[in-house]
């Protein structure tokens, strides 16, 4: 849909380096860094339409291995950063999770992305959240809460929140390390019922994150429960939904029957999302038309969509006006 091409749009769940980092990037990552055998499994993994949330978790690897120096860090940001803005995107937070390899540290992959950010020179204005992996265990989880306290006092105007993310079926929400976080000036989003578990989810809404990701399981007629709809509907926190993430993944049967629907008819805050784009094949506009088409949303609504985004985002009060004047001004002249 053109319109959604040319919105400018506001960008708040994307996994870095595992999701959003396009194939071809990659590929030419890949010929320094990946075995021939990751590229074999890559390319077919590329043809599938439809993949397995593990399978998925899979190629999250596969970009890893390609990508375990500063440099190549640092060459992955830029073209992430550069893909979204040229989809017309003017405001992107970046998610990542600290990761150390044989020859960089957790500081220095950090750094080698701020830098980036820093670097570019484009219309789009870039924050960075910093995630905890839930499959990893207690000290692991402490070492990349200190490096991300570490950061957030170097680079306080970039490094925006943290977030908890990983497999869903494994490990699980330690809310000292949020509380923690929140008493350092981080704001927080936490992946939230992307499977079905009540007893997380309400443990997760009691805590009130700034926002939650994907939020599949929460509403009863989704595999949810009563009472954490309820709790959704008191807390009010956005949630992100990243409807071709969840399609391929199979959390949600189509893009019509997605539980967006529900925060729809209930007027609830929630924001647009690619989550992986590079994995599942898609953009910020294309996520936009399946509103339109899929939820029968109108221009003006996807407008709202987008500008509304801006309250729900990490950025400064005065970050944020900025972003909204563009936006009426947008509206104004493709009224
Ligand atoms: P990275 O940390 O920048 O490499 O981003 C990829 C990482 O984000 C993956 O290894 C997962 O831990 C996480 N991730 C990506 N997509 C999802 C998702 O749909 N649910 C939960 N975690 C995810």
């Amino acid at each position: 849909l053109p319109f959604c091409r040319s919105l400018p749009k506001v960008e708040l769940h994307a996994h870095l380096i595992n999701g959003s980092v396009d194939p071809v990037t990659l590929q030419e990552l890949g010929c320094m860094e990946t075995s021939i055998l990751d590229y074999i499994k890559l390319a077919s993994l590329s043809n599938n339409t439809s993949r397995a949330l593990d399978e998925c978790f899979d190629l999250f690897r596969i970009a890893h291995n390609a990508t375990n120096t500063p440099q190549a860090v640092h060459l992955a940001t830029r073209r992430v950063i550069e893909d979204f803005d040229k989809d017309n995107v003017i405001y992107l937070e970046l998610r990542t999770t600290p990761r150390a390899e044989q020859g960089m540290t957790k500081q220095e992959y950090v750094e080698a992305i701020v830098t980036a950010i820093k670097e570019y020179q484009g219309d789009v204005l870039v924050k960075l959240i910093l995630s905890i992996n839930r499959s990893h265990d207690a000290k692991a989880c402490q070492d990349s809460l200190d490096v991300i306290l570490k950061k957030k006092k170097l680079y306080p105007d970039i490094i925006k929140g943290i977030d908890l993310s990983g497999n869903p079926k494994v490990g699980g929400f330690d809310s000292y390390i949020f509380k923690t976080a929140r008493e350092n000036g981080l704001y927080t989003t936490i992946h939230c019922g992307e499977v079905k578990n009540d007893g997380e989810v309400t443990d997760i809404l009691g805590f009130k994150p700034d926002r939650i990701g994907h939020g599949n399981f929460v509403h009863p007629d989704y595999g949810g429960c009563q009472e954490n709809w309820e709790l959704l509907c008191e807390k009010r926190v956005p949630v992100e939904c990243c409807l071709t993430s969840n399609v391929m993944t199979n959390t949600t049967r189509n893009y019509s029957e997605h539980h967006v629907k529900e925060l729809i008819s209930s007027g609830l805050p929630y924001t647009i999302s690619t989550d992986d784009k590079g994995v599942f094949l898609t953009d910020l506009s294309r996520e936009y038309s399946h509103l339109y088409d899929d939820h029968a949303l109108t221009k003006e609504a996807l407008w709202k969509v987008s500008f509304n985004s801006v309250d729900y985002s990490f950025a400064s009060s005065a970050e944020k006006s900025l972003l909204k004047s563009k936006m009426i001004e947008w509206k104004r002249d493709n009224e």
